[in-house]
């Protein structure tokens, strides 16, 4: 049962071939099994999961019907659930039970979705490994020695190991797309203001936006489906009708331009993975894709603006973590100051620590117009550079990724070697496009992704490219061993 996709539980759901609360049980019993290797989830909610499937049966017995009603996924540990921990994988936070749930947990849940629980994370999504969670790493299922990507990685590492069909992440600057990449998932970073970020704690709120993680793209459709819409409590959320997802997954390839900007092929991009992207390219072409090379000439800007632009951000929004509204209070303070230093050097961990330094220098008297007011016109650059290419094409295509998942703890003494991983997700954060990764074959025994972008709003044209690859590619199809 644990090999059964979203679609295909809905399916069996529907036709009684087994219950919610069947397969919640087979999937908590399978994570209770396997997830010591993973350490995927942070805190797993048996009960809660036990009593939403009884409860989606009982819908269903009433004459309810609805993809997701019954369906296990799980939240990354950053949504506000409810009497849950909602740790965002920090000491900061180890013991916060959020007051009340945040839009895409209610909206999943209203949906009939069964939470299992909460997964782990990079400490206020700062990363690219899921090294730098309080509650330690995550493990690649397909290489235990190997990271799964960040920040979203026990999420991938969870749905890749087969311990539930899907969850959700969030995309700060390739945080859905190069976990999915790095696991053999399909991850879809929705167009900013797609999804709701109210009740998801924020890193930069600018970049931040939830999306979904599964093994197909008709598995992302069936999730963001769940997620997506305007939600008045987000000032960011952008109310806009949400198309059905699953409905146009069948569209033709015929014609479909896809541009290929020569900068995503550049030198720091493994040659294999180069390859791999050139086969998928093939693939599209034999299903009618027209290829167009195209350039987005302000890319090279984009880690450095990313790296100010981010960290400025983050160092505003964790000025809430004090000790006294929010979060970990140190033993004995000598007096407020005390307090408020201490609390935060023991409640936050190293890379958050870095990147609240950077941030607030960046915004510092002085310093603001030369580092934050820059980084953001390069982010307008960037903007205009896509604008103008998709003024000739319909996607965009390229690696998502320059290496596959690399050792765990090989960048631990260089943070910026890191961040260069994140040179072809980052420019669509910078400007709020939609992204999606999906499987494109292995090096090494590792995955690798090939990344589809695409103007504001598209998520279904991504979505609808990616079913009609996996229609006509197996990679996705491919579980790691021993899972
Ligand atoms: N790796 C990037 C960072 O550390 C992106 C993280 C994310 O998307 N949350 O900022």
């Amino acid at each position: 049962m644990h090999q059964l996709t979203l679609a295909e539980i809905a399916r069996g759901l529907a036709d009684k071939k087994f219950s919610s609360e069947e397969l919640t049980k087979t999937l908590l019993a399978r994570i209770a099994q396997l997830d010591p290797q993973l350490n995927s989830f942070i805190t797993l909610t048996e009960d809660l999961a036990l009593e939403q499937a009884k409860a989606a049966d009982a819908r269903r017995a009433n004459g309810e019907s609805g993809a997701l009603l019954g369906a296990p996924i799980a939240h990354k540990d950053l949504f506000c659930t409810l009497g849950v921990r909602t740790s965002c994988a920090s000491k900061m936070l180890d013991n916060f039970k959020a007051p009340y749930d945040a839009t895409v947990v209610a909206k999943l849940a209203a949906a009939g979705a069964v939470s299992l629980g909460k997964t782990n994370m990079d400490e206020f999504a700062m990363g690219s490994a899921n090294e730098s969670s309080y509650y330690g790493a995550v493990k690649n299922p397909w290489n235990l020695d190997h990271v799964p990507g960040g920040s979203s990685g026990g999420s991938a590492a969870a749905v890749a190991a087969r311990l539930l069909p899907a969850a959700t992440g969030t995309d700060t600057g390739g945080s859905i797309r190069q976990p999915a990449a790095l696991t053999n998932l399909t991850g879809l970073k929705p167009t900013y203001g797609r999804v709701s970020r109210w009740g998801m704690i924020a890193y930069a709120s600018s970049l931040d936006q939830a999306g979904p993680l599964a093994r197909t793209a008709e598995d992302c459709a069936i999730l963001l489906q769940g997620m997506a819409g305007f939600d008045p409590q987000d000032s960011t959320s952008i109310d806009e009708p949400v198309p059905d997802f699953s409905a146009n997954l069948n569209g033709s390839l015929k014609g479909l331009r896809i541009g290929v900007p020569k900068e995503f092929f550049s030198e720091g991009l493994d040659t294999r993975i180069a390859e791999l992207i050139h086969n998928s390219i093939k693939e599209l072409e034999k299903l009618g894709a027209v290829i167009k090379p195209i350039s987005l000439p302000n890319m090279q800007h984009a880690i450095p603006a990313y790296y100010v632009i981010a960290p400025a951000e983050a160092s505003s929004n964790l000025s809430r973590f004090d000790g006294v509204r929010f979060g970990h209070r140190c033993e004995n303070p000598k007096d407020l100051t005390d307090l408020y230093k201490r609390s935060r050097a023991e409640g936050f961990g190293p890379e958050v620590q870095r990147r609240i330094l950077v941030g607030a220098y960046a915004l510092s008297a002085g310093y603001y117009d030369a580092y934050y007011l820059q980084a953001q016109k390069i982010r307008r650059l960037i903007k205009n550079d896509f604008m103008a290419a998709f003024n000739e094409v319909d996607i965009i295509l390229g690696p998502t990724t320059p290496n596959p998942a690399w050792k765990i703890g090989a960048k631990n003494s260089d943070p910026v070697s890191a961040y260069l991983e994140d040179v072809y997700t980052i420019t669509a954060n910078l400007a709020g496009l939609p992204g999606l990764s999906m499987p494109a074959g292995f090096v090494d025994g590792l995955p690798v992704g090939v990344q589809l972008l695409a103007p504001y709003f598209q998520e279904g044209r991504l979505l609808n490219v990616a079913h009609q690859y996996q229609l006509n590619t197996d990679w996705h199809t491919r579980s790691p061993a021993g899972f």
